[in-house]
């Protein structure tokens, strides 16, 4: 049993940011509208994110461990129909398969929490502690009983430095959640959860990005597309800047992506990217996905239809510059 959830494990979890990335979208589908993350020597002896969403019943802790067991149960067909994030029921199992778990929870209804221990998969203690609503989840030292997956851990600046990125990612794809960072009891990242967009921009990326952004609407039946792209005067020399997101996950299109590089071509140099910061709502009849526990691949009904939508609201956006 515990070896099946070693392996198992391996498919989602593959380093720190994988814990976090599991976690903080469990606080997201939450309800959370704060959450803190923090890590130690880039996440590989510490990891904690405290909520102060739903919470979990005490009855339902220990269940909550079990490989399939989730509480948003659906099938994939509608991964993208429903608003929650997670849909496997495999990321606690797996997180608590390599690594040593302590779990703080409180719901609103909860007279008190509940703490839980559980180690490489071992239930340790269950108990009932005084708590605020909401929940802390505790991982310390990742692969500690699988040294040989340890091994390929990289130095903790690495790795703290994709959880950085992930957390940065999720920050930008939730305007609606105060995130706050904290590396090495350092503050990285504070995101203020007032749903703006614009704020949350010059947060995550500074000033001269965000006092060089342009608007984009565009409300059809089943696309909608709203946030901003940057002018083409804030070109980067890489893709790392060219953000969207489809009904609230951070996925890759490359039918999204070419229709944006397209617009921009008569505006670029070679080789510079645009900075955008996209939020598309497609109704789910549009997409057709493909899942994998660790990764997502996302397809078009009708790829033309998407393409020349967002070529032509990148190119109006682009053309208006000016005024
Ligand atoms: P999934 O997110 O795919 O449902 P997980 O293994 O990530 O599966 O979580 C299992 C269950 O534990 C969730 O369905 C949810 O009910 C509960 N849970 C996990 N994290 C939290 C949290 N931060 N707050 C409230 N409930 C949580
Ligand atoms: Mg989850």
């Amino acid at each position: 049993q515990n070896t099946i959830n070693k392996i198992a494990a391996g498919e989602v979890i593959e380093r720190p940011a994988s814990v976090v990335k599991e976690l903080l979208e469990n606080a997201i589908d939450a309800k959370s509208t704060a959450v803190t993350v923090e890590i130690k020597e880039g996440g590989t002896s510490f990891i904690r994110v405290t909520d102060n969403g739903c919470g979990i019943p005490k009855e339902e802790v220990p269940l909550a461990f079990l490989r399939h067991s989730t509480s948003k149960i659906k099938s994939v067909e509608d991964l993208f129909t429903i608003s929650s994030l997670g849909f496997r029921g495999e990321a606690l199992a797996s997180i608590a398969a390599v690594s040593q778990v302590e779990l703080i929870t409180k719901t609103s209804i909860g007279l008190t929490g509940t703490r839980f221990q559980i180690e490489g998969g071992e239930e340790r203690s269950l108990e009932e502690i005084g708590a605020p609503e909401g929940t802390t989840f505790i991982a310390r030292n990742l692969f500690y009983n699988t040294p040989a997956r340890k091994k390929f851990l990289k130095t903790p600046s690495t790795e703290g430095a994709h959880v950085a990125e992930l957390v940065e990612k999720l920050a930008l794809s939730h305007p609606e959640v105060s995130i706050r960072f904290i590396q090495n009891n350092q503050n990285k990242l504070h995101t203020s959860g007032n749903h703006n967009l614009k704020d949350i921009v010059y947060t995550v990326f500074g000033r001269e990005i965000a006092s060089n952004l342009l608007e984009v609407t565009v409300n059809k039946p089943q696309v909608s597309i709203h946030g901003y792209i940057g002018k083409p005067v804030i070109a980067r020399g890489n893709r790392n800047y060219e953000n969207y997101f489809i009904n609230g996950r951070y996925i890759k299109s490359s039918i999204i992506s070419r229709a944006i590089e397209e617009a921009y071509r008569p505006f670029m140099m070679q080789h510079k990217y645009p900075f955008t910061m996209l939020h598309f709502t497609i109704e789910s009849e549009m997409l057709d996905v493909n899942v994998h526990p660790t990764k997502m691949e996302l397809r078009f009904r009708d790829g033309e239809m998407v393409y020349h939508m967002v070529y032509q609201a990148v190119s109006s956006a682009l053309a208006h510059k000016e005024l």
